[in-house]
């Protein structure tokens, strides 16, 4: 699928990756930018998992224009988006298999459209790579405060001490800590002994110039920590917050209506406190129920849609870290 990729070759070049087989007519080629220059870490930048995510797509495509060799130190990997089909047809999973692209890794380079182009990664990348940068972002259903989180393990070239220093240069305020999934990029890259990091942010079915900008500086950032790439901008001392994600802090809607969230993004919540109401879709507005989180913390997540299914999330938080 990707196309005479060489990537021992030095300088910027750009590879293509073939359409899957089993995609419908109208999705062209994506194009994956490979920088190297020297001595240094192998990092690759994906995009796109999230076929709405469209903030990594943007800023990833972005900086492959905008990066010059002469800045890299080692090898830096750019795939703006790696679930093509989806974000070229519109939607968060590829209208072909209708899979969650980050629930299908390592992949299969025999399977459907999804399978073979998580298998590219996997199978292609994850061998050449020190640390895995996942973009994404909160998609046309949720939005969210920019977050990064990270995985790393003794074995990985990037262990956990030095994970923690590359994401709290990020210069985001939140560091989320919690439980990876093996079939997520991130999890396919531990099971690999490769250190990740992930990057949410954005979101709302729109684009904010200023939440392109917090993700495009991160990841200078980022990368510059990680010594893949000369300083492009002043390092940020470190003042944000360490913060916990586990089942406790999910807030799912009690039933079916219509949500109004009573707090904001970043806002910080105590115990028991309503967080949200939903109003009924039928009869008198005496029906509204309080929704309230379980857990004190900040909220990291909400709900962009207003109509929710029983049991549909509706907000997350973070538990500041002990
Ligand atoms: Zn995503």
């Amino acid at each position: 699928m990707l196309i005479d990729f060489d990537p021992g070759r030095r300088g910027k070049h750009r590879y293509p990756i073939a359409v899957p087989a089993g995609v419908r007519a109208g999705v062209v080629p994506e194009t994956l930018c490979c920088i190297s220059n020297g001595e240094g870490p192998t990092v690759v930048l994906t995009g796109g998992v999230h076929g709405d995510e469209y903030e990594a797509q943007i800023v990833l495509r972005a900086l492959a224009d905008t990066i010059g060799t002469d800045a890299v130190s080692g090898r830096l990997i750019i795939v703006p988006s790696l679930n093509f089909p989806a974000s070229q047809q519109g939607g968060r999973v590829s209208a072909d298999d209708g899979k969650n692209m980050n629930r299908v890794f390592p992949g299969q380079s025999a399977g459907s459209p999804t399978d073979q182009l998580a298998a590219l990664l996997a199978g292609h990348l994850f061998p050449l790579a020190d640390l895995l940068v996942d973009v994404h972002a909160g998609g046309r259903d949720a939005t969210v405060v920019p977050m990064v989180f990270g995985f790393s393990n003794a074995r990985c070239r990037i262990g956990p001490a030095a994970l923690d220093r590359i994401l709290e240069a990020w210069g985001y305020h939140y560091i989320e800590h919690l439980q990876g999934i093996d079939s997520t990029a991130c999890g396919a890259a531990l099971r690999a002994d490769i250190a990740s990091v992930e990057i949410e942010g954005g979101g709302g079915g729109r684009l904010d110039p200023r939440e392109l900008a917090i993700m495009r500086d991160g990841i200078l950032r980022g990368l510059a920590a990680a010594g893949v790439l000369s300083p492009h901008l002043p390092a940020i001392p470190f003042q944000g917050v360490h913060v916990t994600v586990g089942p406790e802090n999910q807030v799912v809607a009690p039933r079916a209506g219509l949500v109004e969230h009573l707090c904001a993004l970043g806002d910080i919540v105590a115990a028991g406190q309503v967080i949200a109401r939903i109003h009924p879709l039928a009869g008198g507005s005496g029906d509204i129920i309080d929704v309230a989180s379980r857990t004190a913390g900040h909220v990291l997540r909400q709900t962009h849609q207003v109509h929710l299914a029983q049991g549909q999330f509706l907000a997350n938080t973070g538990t500041l870290r002990a």
